[in-house]
């Protein structure tokens, strides 16, 4: 599975529409400070279910629509899919049959959350249960930022366990485990 395309609006500082290809499996993001390296980052973590509006950098989720500059005036909602090529088949159950799987997430100012899988409305949860134990989720380590190298080597144990159990594909059933444990 590879992530190959992103698409932003209304995302932090990418007001207009936005398509970035990430056409090779190893993608670097480059620019001087400030041109929103790390709002891309922000904006995958986000799709990908991210609910602490801290881990995005902000005080409040609606934070990650774009506020207005000295030349624009603020947006009224944002948006970010991503586009994944699953040929592969890394996702498996029911959409291992779509080669290509797209999931968006939109929130309007009044705080209105709406993610989408292949173009229909589903529950955050969806999400993270299509991608649970593949590497990616909104606070896997397949997305490295800064700092996060020495987060990992100076991980407790414990933390240590988790981030081989999601690279093991491991995670999954744990989780499944302890649901049905709780109930
Ligand atoms: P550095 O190299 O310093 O890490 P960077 O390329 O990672 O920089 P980002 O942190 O991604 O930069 O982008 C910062 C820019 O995004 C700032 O100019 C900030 O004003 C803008 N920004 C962040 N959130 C919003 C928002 N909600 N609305 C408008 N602009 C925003
Ligand atoms: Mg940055």
């Amino acid at each position: 599975m590879r992530l190959t395309t992103i698409k932003l609006a209304g995302f932090k500082s990418f007001v207009d529409p936005t398509t970035l290809h990430l056409p090779t499996n190893m993608t670097g993001i480059v620019g001087p400070n400030g041109c929103g390296k790390s709002n891309i980052i922000d904006a995958i973590r986000w799709v990908m279910g991210e609910s602490a509006a801290s881990r995005l950098r902000g005080d409040s989720l609606t934070d990650v629509i774009f506020s207005g500059s000295s030349a624009r005036k603020p947006v009224s909602q944002a948006s970010v899919e991503l586009i994944f090529d699953n040929s592969d088949g890394t996702i498996v159950g029911e959409y291992a049959k779509f080669n290509e799987i797209s999931v968006k997430r939109v929130v309007t100012r009044d705080g209105q959350s709406q993610y989408l899988l292949n173009g229909g409305r589903c529950r955050r949860r969806d999400i993270t249960d299509l991608f649970l134990g593949t590497g990616l989720g909104a606070r896997s380590y397949s997305i490295i930022e800064q700092g996060m190298i020495s987060q990992v080597v100076e991980s407790d144990p414990e933390a240590l366990r988790h981030h081989l159990e999601e690279a093991a594909g491991i995670s999954k059933y744990k989780e499944r485990r302890k649901e049905t444990e709780s109930r």
